[in-house]
């Protein structure tokens, strides 16, 4: 499969997209139980129907994953990354630290690589097709079982690299991929006593984490912003490709779900959204420039974002003033703050709830 395929592919998933929204709102989650592929940009792809998204970063270091998806979708969902893996790194000439669709020169033909400055004409004569790197790790944005529902069998598919060249290959002398998370994803994990195999191999507690050292030729920054989604929400920035991967702090299937009883809240919700807008640059009038991938739904820019912390932020003001009017939840419902929203957002019950709750507990 060419990169120009998948270009093709990724169009015809858009298609499908627009198709789907205009069948209906009912249920913005349902896919045709296959896995797509969307290049997002540099070294970051979007895989599509695995419960929540999927961030993937591929490269000459291997694969890194963001949220893992459904349980029951993890055979597909290995099963893309590797044919996608293939399609990235297989290449006949060695990888540039730009593999992606948006590097000069197009996929892996950046002008520097491990034996220095050359062509890809020189590189196809004196290179042999490389084999494809394992995965080495994976970042959970939440507890939440459509987001780590993989954790378990795709950490064992994968290794880690554990220093020195040795282990800097497939069948490295790690023995399965390391999983991040916020601390509190660990706790929760525990305290449900959620299967082993699928808890966290490593966290940070602090409200970002650089960590050290490159991977596929760029910085990752893990953000933690408190109570949002859940007291546990990551979000996840990669540096040189431009891209952030928002968890569930970000929708564009619904209204934010604030999961009260995991520690979210509405003040972390809009904190979180403008702490998105804080990272992220537009190219050009807010479209473009930074992608952010939303924990479900469409591919977002600045623009998507801005919008939806507005909406956010307006109801809140909305369901404020209501509060302060001595209206209850019942009439706060009835006089419908989200009415001009709900076409698109759907069901506001749960949030308005939410909203409700984080408002009046402040006082
Ligand atoms: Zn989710």
């Amino acid at each position: 499969m060419t990169l120009g395929m998948v270009l093709i592919l990724a169009m015809a998933v858009f298609a499908g997209a627009a198709g789907l929204a205009e069948a209906g709102q009912q249920n913005p989650n349902r896919t045709d139980g296959e896995i797509q592929i969307l290049p997002v940009q540099g070294n970051i792809y979007m895989l599509v129907g695995a419960g929540a998204n999927i961030t993937v970063s591929v490269g000459f270091d291997g694969t890194l994953l963001v949220d893992t998806g459904s349980a029951q979708m993890t055979d597909k969902v290995m099963a893309t990354i590797k044919q996608l893996a293939v399609m990235v790194t297989g290449s006949t000439y060695p990888p540039s630290p730009c593999v992606g669709l948006r590097c000069p020169g197009g996929a892996g033909s950046g002008a520097f690589n491990q034996w220095g400055w050359s062509s890809p004409a020189i590189n196809t004569i004196i290179a042999s097709r490389g084999p494809v790197k394992p995965i080495r790790n994976i970042i959970n944005t939440s507890v939440d079982p459509d987001h780590t529902g993989g954790n378990a069998k795709i950490a064992k598919a994968g290794v880690t690299f554990t220093g020195g060249n040795v282990a800097r290959g497939p069948g490295g002398s790690g023995e399965s991929a390391e999983v991040w998370a916020f601390e509190t994803v660990l706790n929760r994990m525990t305290d449900t006593k959620a299967p082993e195999a699928g808890w966290p191999t490593d966290t940070y507690y602090t409200g970002s984490y650089k960590w050290n050292g490159f991977f596929n030729g760029e910085g990752i920054e893990l953000f933690h912003v408190p109570g949002a989604h859940t007291d546990g929400d990551t979000m996840v920035y990669f540096r040189y490709s431009d891209v952030i991967s928002a968890g569930d702090v970000l929708s564009m299937v619904g209204y934010p779900v604030i999961d009260v009883a995991k520690g979210g809240s509405i003040q972390g919700t809009i904190d979180g959204l403008n702490k998105i807008l804080e990272i992220a640059i537009p190219q050009f009038r807010s479209q473009g420039g930074t992608y952010i991938i939303p924990g479900h739904g469409r591919l977002c820019d600045e623009g998507d974002v801005a919008n939806y912390r507005n909406m956010v932020v307006k109801i809140r003001d909305r369901i404020d003033d209501m509060i302060k009017s001595d209206m209850t939840l019942q009439q706060i419902k009835a006089a419908k703050p989200t009415l001009d929203y709900d076409g698109r957002y759907g069901s506001p019950d749960a949030f308005i709830e939410a909203v409700h709750r984080g408002l009046t507990q402040k006082r």
